[in-house]
């Protein structure tokens, strides 16, 4: 196991910010830690990653325990913390050869991280010089320099722009590939397009833990297409296992059904037999989403 977190509570004085916490993660996977403001998500990974101890309960990774042994863990885990601290009037490279030099990485391992990360452009620039966004990548950067097993990432992309999201993802996936990652988010949609496992906290407490396929093979798809021509609510309702017909504004509709296969080849014949053109289709995981707001709302 990469991580493990056996009955793990922490209080800060009156404040339960974590109560009677279990779960393991395995080498590889990409896990998603979802809740809310205030659920106990950066206090988990602050345990994780040795900068706190946790009241009670135990917490290892790759069998290292975090409180015993927490210079091993600091070798394994790379750790990207919520208030990433950069030295903004540093430049990039700079920045990233100061930490390094702490501990003992070559100029090489620099390079290379300079460019897995995609700051080869910008590592001649001041980081105060640098977009949200690219201030994250710095962050991941400094959090890859030792090539560690796993990956703690808290809010990773928290308050970027679509774009630098989508590219932020992108990264994380990529280096996902080789590592154990542990990321958190309060935005559900960020799991669905990064991590194969979601453990949903809420107020300190694991209220789910499930793999995103099992979930998107759960009963529910919601397909949401737009065709060059308008249909008849009805007439869509004659697709096998249609529970609700939505139109939803111009030629776009959702379609909701109750089955396990992909509909969307139906829905593809179905145009066809009918001379419609798909001018756009989409398949929505409605099961994360509904279990989601069920669990912490
Ligand atoms: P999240 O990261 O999910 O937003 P946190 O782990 O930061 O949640 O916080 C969990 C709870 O613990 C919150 O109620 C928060 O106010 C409280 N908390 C966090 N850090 C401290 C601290 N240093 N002192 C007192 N309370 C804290
Ligand atoms: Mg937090």
């Amino acid at each position: 196991m990469s991580i493990t977190v056996e009955h793990l509570q922490k209080t800060y004085g009156e404040q339960q910010a974590l109560n009677n916490v279990s779960f393991s993660i395995k080498k590889g996977e990409i896990v998603g830690f979802l809740g809310p403001n205030g659920a106990g998500k950066s206090t988990m990974m602050k345990i994780l990653t040795t900068y706190i101890n946790a009241t009670s309960g135990n917490a290892s990774v790759s069998g290292f325990d975090v409180r015993d042994h927490a210079n091993d863990v600091k070798k394994i885990v790379g750790y990207l913390p919520e208030h990433n601290p950069l030295y903004l009037d540093m430049y990039v490279r700079e920045y990233l050869e100061f930490n390094a030099n702490v501990y003992g990485i070559s100029k090489q391992r620099i390079s290379e991280v300079i460019q897995l990360t995609g700051l080869s452009p910008e590592s001649h620039k001041k980081i105060e010089q640098l977009s949200k966004g690219y201030r994250q990548r710095v962050g991941l950067a400094n959090a890859l320099l030792h090539d560690p097993e796993v990956l703690i990432l808290d809010e990773p992309t928290t308050g970027l722009d679509p774009i630098q999201l989508i590219e932020i993802r992108q990264l994380i996936s990529k280096v996902g590939k080789e590592k154990t990652i542990f990321l958190s988010t309060h935005i559900m949609q960020e799991v669905e397009a990064m991590c194969d496992r979601v453990i949903i906290i809420k107020k300190g407490e694991i209220v789910a833990d499930k793999n995103l396929d099992d979930l998107r093979t759960q009963n529910e798809q919601t397909i949401i297409v737009e065709f060059d021509f308008r249909v008849e609510d009805a007439f869509l309702k004659k697709l096998p296992h249609v529970k609700a017909v939505k139109n939803t504004y111009g030629f776009v509709y959702e379609i909701s059904f109750s089955t396990q296969e992909d509909m969307r080849s139906s829905v593809f014949d179905f145009a066809h037999n009918n001379e419609l053109k798909i001018l756009q289709m989409n398949l929505k995981n409605t099961s994360l989403e509904s279990l989601f707001l069920q669990l912490t709302s």
